[in-house]
């Protein structure tokens, strides 16, 4: 995303990032009020057919709103409520969205909408993807984890009861539209699984941000809406910086899984759902940076700081005693493993990642310490 461009309309700026990936390029509007400006919405949302797919605790927040004003531009609009939830991102609410389009007898040229966390986009993605083979897509990121992530990078798709993700399709949205203003309903602990794949951006490409957030993570906490905006602008960013060099994840857009090997571990060991994504992520960066500092990657000083910010983002720091043959298990069927070799995601320095193996006595001893951590 080189080109970066501070828009203003209906006495509000946003900025506007635009993800460059060639005739698949689209850009990503990032600012307050966002849903409530016409003219942005008109102009980001080309199509005159609208189906925005939403859910229960999102649609009767935004989705009357919403539908006003693209009804008032001259759009017609229909909507799928869907039932909220991780465990709804299966095929069954997959047909639901298929139902509804051709029950509406929608054509090649409807817009489906996402307008949810990361969830929705992901299906209503797919979903775009595969209707007819293909029809336009934008997406409306309301939680911080889809606003900084999943809606960059055209990952879409569903779980299978054997793993997560597995049913997908890589697909560009349209357009992208991140009202900040949104978050002022998302619950804390949701705020605090976004911020984990922010500090991660900040740790592995850009130390400045990472200082910045340290300074700011009172005012990322309390919402304070310039705070939050350029913590969005940021990690869109760095993420589309990846994505662009690496669209389909051959190399470079592993560095994304910074944290995330150990988070994985967390996340199956525990069973999905009892700590969020982004709270497994946060433990797993402070794991990841505890590895890289016993190779002596960093020192005792960046991986202290990766602690404190992860801490401060009100994310959990101390890692749970899955026992030690069960967490070496939990990490070798990651999926991102080839040849049976765990690989890690590591700093060298704070701001620079690279993959890696780690000997098997030392990474014993990050998990060991991790659980319990002595001062
Ligand atoms: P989510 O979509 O489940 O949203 C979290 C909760 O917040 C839900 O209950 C949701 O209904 C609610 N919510 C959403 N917006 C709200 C708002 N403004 N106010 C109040 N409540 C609101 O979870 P998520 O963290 O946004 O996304 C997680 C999903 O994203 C996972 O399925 C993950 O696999 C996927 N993901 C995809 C990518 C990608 O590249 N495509 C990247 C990261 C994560
Ligand atoms: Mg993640």
């Amino acid at each position: 995303a080189k080109h970066k461009q501070l828009m203003s309309s209906e006495n509000q700026t946003y900025q506007v990032l635009h993800v460059d990936l060639g005739e698949r390029s689209y850009p990503i509007s990032i600012g307050e009020e966002l849903l409530n400006n016409t003219g942005l919405l008109t102009q980001q949302i080309k199509g005159k057919r609208i189906v925005v797919v939403t859910n229960t605790v999102v649609a009767p927040l935004y989705l009357a709103a919403l539908t006003a004003r693209l009804t008032n531009a001259g759009k017609v609009c229909s909507a799928v409520i869907l039932p909220d939830g991780e465990e709804h991102k299966i095929w069954n609410s997959l047909m639901m969205i298929f139902d509804h389009l051709l029950e509406q007898k929608c054509d090649r040229k409807t817009t489906l909408l996402a307008l949810g966390g990361g969830v929705i986009g992901d299906m209503t993605g797919f979903a775009a993807a595969t209707y007819m083979r293909g029809v336009p897509f934008v997406q409306v990121p309301t939680t911080l984890l889809s606003q900084v992530d999943s809606s960059v990078g055209g990952k879409t798709g569903i779980n299978h009861p054997l793993g997560k993700n597995m049913i997908g399709a890589f697909y560009q949205p349209q357009a992208v539209i991140a009202d900040i203003s949104s978050l002022k309903t998302l619950p804390d602990k949701e705020l605090s699984a976004g911020l984990a794949e922010v500090i991660k951006h900040g740790a592995i490409i850009d130390p400045v941000f990472f200082d910045w957030l340290e300074q700011s993570m009172p005012r990322l906490r309390a919402r304070d809406p310039q705070a939050l905006s350029h913590a969005v602008i940021r990690s869109c960013e760095i993420k589309a910086d990846v994505v662009r060099q690496d669209e389909r994840e051959g190399g470079l857009r592993a560095i994304l899984n910074f944290g995330h090997t150990f988070g994985h571990a967390i996340e199956s060991g525990l069973g999905y759902g009892a700590w969020l994504h982004g709270e497994a992520v946060g433990c797993g960066m402070v794991m990841a940076a505890e590895l890289s500092c016993r190779l002596g990657y960093i020192d005792d000083v960046v991986k202290t700081r990766i602690r404190k910010l992860v801490e401060a983002a009100g994310l959990p720091v101390v890692a749970p005693d899955l026992g030690e043959q069960r967490w070496l298990e939990l990490m070798e069927v990651d999926k991102k493993n080839e040849g049976g070799q765990i690989k890690f995601i590591l700093l060298k320095p704070l701001g620079t990642a690279f993959i890696t193996e780690a000997p098997k006595d030392v990474l014993l001893e990050t998990i060991s310490y991790c659980i319990s951590p002595t001062p």
